[in-house]
This record gives structure tokens, C-alpha cells and sequence, in this order.
């Protein structure tokens, strides 16, 4: 359902840019040529061909904000890796503790010093006392489902319909007309009806919370504090409370899945709002560049997971790799990239100005939908900014995935991206990290205001 009614033109300019695109990026194009032969769309991972355009920019170096591509052309970069360098690229005291570590041996099925430290760190942050380790947040979820199902011994999790954790298997689902679980449009062979693993409840629903609850068969509640992943969708003053409360009453484990809204504080939306999770998941930038998740526990889960395993106190015999688990999980590189970057690069003292730069550049975006009359909003949540194509902001998942308009927002990001400026793709979001500038996010709100320009002057 889309808004934008001028398809004729938005045809037209979308010609326009590509044909831009292409006599730009020769070089792309060559190297991309080349990826074809040996990967499936030319791409080490299949969703790197969701960009606009007719190949990916092949990147060459990064620092901070910036990156430059094979091209030679030098770019904004408000995607930041979909939040995987949200801490900027390449900072600096990361760089150097991954580097000597890695200079020393990176894994061994060994612990370093390293870990505690990162731990020490997360639980200040989060409140959480009791860490453990993972390559991905992805990861980080999946086993800390697994851990709530072992002590409840209980079948289902609930998710948050249109909500997103990663390729983890119970979240990937949604609601159908009737209300009825169903795999989500893209879900790719599913190993068991999610029908059976999972309960879909709308974001801001307290009763829809309940009901699910009152089945008895909850071993946990995953949820984002905020959606981040159709659009921003803000929670109601009176949801998280709702949440909490439902599970207490349930018995069912809260599982708060930080992995995008740490862009709200050091200690995400968790330590920001006083929330009270069982257990957070936190990933893709914490340490620096390199691959590592995390999720902490309070000590009354972790024992009983604990109690679970090892019911007598006696052995270690059944403590290995029962669907927990990764060999190179907890490895030493990982772990000296979260103590240094939450140590060193990622601080409180960072926050303010990242997210008075995400403040800019939702001003800008406001600024153009106000000049043109757009019916669009925009949302701010920490350093993290999105714009939507409906007038209001949403209330739940559905509501912003109806807004959804593909080919207007392909050309959004691929006239930004003309213009030296990436935006994260699959939404309209911009993320600020401790290096962007105000003339960064100046450079967007320019060629924003000529974008709409271009589909509503
Ligand atoms: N949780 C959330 C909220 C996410 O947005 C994502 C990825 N976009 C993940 C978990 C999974 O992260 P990863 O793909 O790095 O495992």
C-alpha cells in the first residue's frame, strides 16, 4: 500500500540514477563480474544482492564514518553495517588489542584474561550478572532460547509479529488474517512449522501478551525493547511494564534482545528504561569489528540452567555442545575486541554526541517532509534515526510493514547512495556513530531535500 501515486515518475528517475550508478562504478562492476563465477550472485552471502543498483559497491578501506570504494569514491556511511559498526570502522584501541591478540594466538578452547573483563563490563552495563559468549547474536538468541526451554521445560517462545533476531528458527513468523502463526514471507525452509515452536503477539498489545502467557506453554518472551527492524516502532508507556509483568505471572523467561538498541545508551534501552529482563542479547559491534554476541543472565537463571545440567553437583559430562555451543565462541580475539571497545571506543561519554548528530539528521528528513507536504514520519531512537512512508509513526509491526513501498525506497537509496551517502538497506535507516560529523549528516539532509524534490516538486 503505498502512498506515492507518480509510478511514471518514479520509473523515470529510477533510470536515471541507475544509468548514473553504472557509468560510476566500472570498476564494481568488473570485480563483481568476476564474484559471479564462483558465488551465487556474485556475493559471499546471498542478502548482499539486495542493494539498488545493478551490482554491489565493492568497498576498499573505511575509517570512522567514511568509506572508500573500488571506485575510488569516497562515501558517508550512515548504514555502519547495519549496526555492525555502529562504533565507527577501524577505532582505534580496538584495532590495536584485536591486532596484538591475534599476534599471540587467537583461539584455543582456552579462556584468556580478557573475557572477565568483557563480562565485568556487560553486567555493569545491563544489570545482568552472568555472561556467556557467542560469534553472532544470532547465536546469542538461539541459546538462550534453548537454556529458557530447558529450565521451564516448556515448547514454545513468543516473538513480536514483523519483529527480527537474526536466522534464529522460532522467530522467523508472523500472523496470518486470522491470527494464525504462519513462516514469514522469505522464510527459508523452515525445519518445523513455526506454528508449533512459536507465538506471534503485535508489538504495544499487552492483552494479545497475556493470552499467549496464559497457555502455559511459554518457555520465553524475546522481544526488542523498540522494533529496529521494520522501521522504528517506539514502545507505549505502558508495554514494557505489561511484558514484565505478564511473564512474572507465567513463570516464562523475558529475554530482552539488545543487539540494535544499545544505539540508545551504554546499557541499551534495558539500563536507560529500568527494564527488567531474565536475560539480554547484545552482538554485532561490541567488539570492534570483530565477529561476537554475548547474552547475560541474572544468577537465578544461570544457576538454573545450571541445576538443569548438572543436577547432582558432581559431573561435567553433559556440559559440552547439546545445541549451545560454537567452537570458536568465547574466542580470545573476540574477547579483546569487546573489553577494548566497550572500554576504550564505545563509552557513556560518546552517546551524547551520537545521538545529537542522529537529532540533525532527523530534523533534516523533517525539514524536507515539511517543505514538500510529504505524508511520511520520521523516528529517532538513541543514535538511530528512520524514516517511514505513512504520515504517523506506526503502532506495530504490521502497521509499519504496510507502509512498505520497495521500488520508492530502492530509488531513495540509490539516488543517496549516487551522492556518496549509504543508507542501511531493507529500511530507511541511519545510524550515527562516535566519528560522524555534522557535515556528515549535512550531506544527507541536502541530497534528502533534492530526493524528495525530485518525487513531490
Ligand atoms: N537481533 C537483532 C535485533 C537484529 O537486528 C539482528 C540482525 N539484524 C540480530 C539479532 C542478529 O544479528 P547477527 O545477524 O549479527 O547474528
Amino acid at each position: 500500500m503505498s502512498v506515492y501515486q507518480d509510478r511514471a515518475r518514479l520509473t523515470r528517475l529510477w533510470e536515471a540514477e541507475l544509468a548514473a550508478f553504472r557509468a560510476a562504478r566500472p570498476e564494481s562492476a568488473r570485480l563483481h563480474r568476476a564474484a559471479e563465477e564462483v558465488m551465487p550472485g556474485g556475493v559471499p552471502m546471498l542478502w548482499m544482492e539486495k542493494w539498488p543498483g545493478p551490482w554491489p559497491v565493492y568497498v576498499t578501506e573505511a575509517k570512522g564514518a567514511r568509506f572508500r570504494c573500488a571506485d575510488g569514491i569516497d562515501h558517508v556511511d550512515l548504514c555502519l553495517g547495519d549496526t555492525g559498526a555502529m562504533v565507527g570502522h577501524a577505532p582505534e584501541a580496538s584495532v590495536r588489542a584485536i591486532a596484538e591478540r591475534l599476534a599471540q594466538g587467537s583461539t584455543f578452547m582456552l579462556p584468556t584474561e580478557d573475557a572477565a573483563a568483557a563480562a565485568h563490563e556487560l553486567a555493569g552495563r545491563f544489570g545482568l550478572e552472568r555472561w556467556q559468549f557467542t560469534l553472532s547474536a544470532t547465536d546469542a538468541n538461539r541459546h538462550v532460547l534453548r537454556y529458557a526451554r530447558l529450565v521451564t521445560g516448556r515448547p514454545k517462545v513468543v516473538v513480536i509479529d514483523y519483529s527480527y533476531h537474526g536466522t534464529v528458527d522460532e522467530a522467523y513468523a508472523t500472523l496470518d488474517a486470522d491470527g494464525r502463526v504462519i513462516p514469514r514471507r522469505g522464510n527459508i525452509g523452515p525445519p518445523v512449522d513455526p506454528a508449533l515452536t512459536t507465538i506471534v503477539v503485535p508489538f504495544n498489545d499487552v492483552p494479545a501478551m497475556r493470552a499467549a502467557l496464559a497457555t502455559g506453554e511459554v518457555a520465553a518472551v524475546l522481544v526488542e525493547p523498540a522494533m529496529t527492524n521494520i522501521g522504528i516502532v517506539l514502545p507505549e508507556p505502558d508495554w514494557h511494564e505489561g511484558v514484565a509483568r505478564a511473564c512474572r505471572d507465567a513463570g516464562s523467561y523475558l529475554v530482552i534482545d539488545e543487539t540494535h538498541t544499545l544505539c540508545a545508551g551504554p546499557g541499551g534501552m534495558t539500563a536507560r528504561d529500568g527494564l527488567r529482563p531474565d536475560a539480554v542479547v547484545v552482538g554485532k559491534t561490541i567488539a570492534g569489528g570483530v565477529p561476537a554476541g554475548a547474552w547475560g543472565m541474572t544468577t537465578t537463571f544461570a544457576d538454573a540452567v545450571r541445576a538443569k545440567l548438572d543436577p547432582d553437583g558432581e559431573g561435567l559430562e553433559d556440559i559440552d555442545v547439546g545445541g549451545v555451543g560454537g567452537t570458536l565462541a568465547g574466542n580470545a580475539v573476540s574477547m579483546a575486541g569487546i573489553r577494548a571497545t566497550l572500554a576504550e571506543v564505545l563509552t557513556p561519554e560518546v552517546y551524547p554526541g551520537m545521538i545529537a548528530r542522529a537529532a540533525e539528521w532527523t530534523a533534516g528528513v523533517q525539514a524536507a517532509i515539511d517543505e514538500f507536504g510529504v505524508p511520511w514520519q520520521v523516528t529517532q531512537l538513541g543514535c538511530r534515526a528512520e524514516y517511514s512512508f505513512r504520515p504517523t509513526p506506526p503502532r506495530d509491526g504490521r502497521e509499519a510493514a504496510e507502509a512498505d513501498d520497495f521500488a520508492l525506497q530502492q530509488y531513495l537509496h540509490l539516488h543517496s547512495l549516487n551522492r556518496g551517502i549509504l543508507v542501511t538497506p531493507f529500511h530507511n535507516m541511519a545510524l550515527m556513530s562516535p566519528a560522524t560529523t555534522s557535515a556528515d549528516v549535512e550531506r544527507h539532509t541536502v541530497a534528502f531535500r533534492e530526493a524528495v524534490a525530485s518525487l513531490f516538486g
